[in-house]
């Protein structure tokens, strides 16, 4: 079987977030399952060309309309990891790919498209087209519309989509001419049932075309896809989903097993595992040393996260306030692109300077990240949505036990220590419903009493959260299912 991923990122080379880790791990766990993988990228000036190897250009001449003009793309084939990528450069005017960056640009919609038209005519002019095209996102969320409306007129009709939604906070609403410069018909696709956005009739929404015209959908947990079904996280996509819904199921991601393995981990001190606990109490002692927190008795809860309203920054304020009241100590890793969120979160920064317990990090920052995951007792991830979430996933994989809001891929991973139906050895962290200070403190109160006044139960409960193997090789397993079913599909026409 044949498999093309399409996404506007692979981690390590192209990586904003989970979406380039979900790429570069399912690829290689589907590799390692028998699978011909292939990854397609846009050839982004701002790729980690250190990363590449074997950089080859194996076309110069793909040529193909694009905004009523011919457009020439070089093409070129190179590994990332082990993972076959092919990277396309289109010689567009605008230097859609010459951006030094990934997104953010105004004319992002219009850039995709270019991207998305050249990974198609790829295959087309080559007559190469795999079983299954998996694309992600709203960025290539294009590729079953043309397929469906443009190649199948052209007798290419053996091929199939599964669709991928990650966030659907962004659905990749644009201007409906990004349909008229792939050459597709704007009167026939602005329609409420397949690219007409449901708020505002005069965008296109190119996850909701994606959505309706891919063969199969899914997203990254269970949980989330149930949500996005039936609750307000549909964003106005629930009618369109509800009408997929017998194609549309949730996979939950993996954890990459490389990156982040605590006996391994070059970006920690002290190795440790399940077996071997005494590094995660020294390591305690550097994470500490390094951030100016006192030597203490005392259970350390800390944040890694991306500072934005959908992490939840309300709440983690809060809980900054609330565990150190308990006698806990608090540390926050954190990025913010909200200039807003910034400022408060400086403020806060200001007024703890000094604390023995309390330490700020504003930033981005790998190498601290690891050392907090293999030093702290707790990690809270208190997100109003989450579609997967990594970082509870890593944080028990680093014996620290995770305190999270029930949704999501969250509500899929982690199980309250005291208010679950499970036997108590799959109990793994504390989990809250509501997103309000009580439910917050409840929660709290319960993980750090556990620490404080049973360190033995709180022991087990570590422990738990640490022998559980969150790898991709189950994601790609139900992603295979996924994919044969569909080739079954076509066996049957
Ligand atoms: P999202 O992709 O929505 O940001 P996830 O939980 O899926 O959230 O993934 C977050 C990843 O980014 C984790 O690996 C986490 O460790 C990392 N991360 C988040 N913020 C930072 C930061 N400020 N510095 C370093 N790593 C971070």
């Amino acid at each position: 079987m044949r498999i093309a991923l399409l996404a506007a990122e692979c981690a390590p080379v192209a990586k904003v977030g989970g979406l380039g880790d979900f790429i570069h791990g399912l690829g290689r766990a589907l590799i390692a399952e028998g699978v011909d993988v292939e990854v397609l990228l846009p050839d982004y000036d701002c790729l980690r060309a250190d990363l590449i190897t074997g950089r080859q250009l194996v076309r110069d001449d793909l040529w193909f309309d694009f905004a009523g003009a011919p457009l020439r793309c070089r093409v070129s084939h190179a590994w990332v990891d082990g993972l076959r990528c092919c990277l396309l450069a289109p010689d567009s005017p605008a230097g859609f790919f010459q951006r030094g960056r990934i997104y953010g640009e105004p004319d992002d919609a219009l850039r995709f498209a270019c991207y998305v038209r050249a990974a198609l005519e790829y295959f087309h002019q080559a007559e190469a087209w795999p079983d299954i095209l998996h694309c992600n996102d709203w960025q290539t969320a294009l590729v079953p519309v043309l397929l469906y409306e443009d190649y199948e007129r052209r007798s290419v009709t053996r091929t199939r989509v599964c669709y991928s939604l990650h966030n659907l906070g962004y659905q990749g609403w644009t201007d409906p001419a990004v349909l008229s410069a792939l050459g597709l018909d704007i009167a026939r696709l602005m329609t409420p049932d397949r690219l007409q956005d449901g708020a505002a009739p005069d965008r296109a929404n190119l996850m909701q075309g994606g959505i309706v015209f891919a063969n199969f959908v899914t997203t990254v947990s269970p949980r989330y896809a149930w949500e996005v079904l039936r609750t307000e996280q549909g964003m106005g996509l629930q009618t369109v989903l509800t009408n997929k819904a017998q194609r549309f199921a949730g996979v939950l991601n993996g954890i990459d097993p490389v990156s982040w393995n605590p006996r391994k981990d070059p970006l920690i001190p002290h190795p440790f595992d399940a077996t071997q606990l005494a590094g995660k109490t020294a390591n305690t002692q550097v994470l500490r040393a390094r951030l100016g927190l006192r030597e203490a008795n005392k259970p350390l809860l800390a944040i890694v996260s991306r500072l934005d309203q959908q992490k939840g920054v309300a709440l983690m304020a809060q809980a900054m306030v609330y565990t150190l009241a308990q006698g806990g100590q608090f540390v926050l890793l954190g990025s913010a692109l909200d200039p807003q969120i910034q400022a408060r979160f400086e403020r806060l920064r200001h007024d703890y300077q000094g604390s023995p317990d309390c330490h700020l990090e504003l930033g981005y920052d790998e190498a601290l990240a690891h050392l907090i995951y293999a030093g702290a007792d707790l990690m809270l991830v208190p997100s109003l949505y989450e579609p997967c979430g990594l970082t509870q996933m890593i944080a028990m994989r680093y014996g620290c036990v995770p305190i999270v809001r029930r949704v999501g891929g969250l509500a899929d991973t982690v199980f309250d220590a005291n208010f679950c139906v499970l036997p108590p050895e799959q109990r793994n962290g504390f989990v809250f419903d509501t997103a309000e200070p009580a439910a917050l403190e409840f929660a709290l109160d319960r993980a750090l009493g556990l620490w404080l006044h049973y360190p033995e139960h709180f022991a087990a409960l570590r422990l738990n959260g640490m022998r559980i193997e969150r790898s991709w090789q189950q994601a790609a397993r139900q992603y295979l299912t996924i994919y044969r079913g569909l080739s079954a599909e076509i066996a049957n026409d």
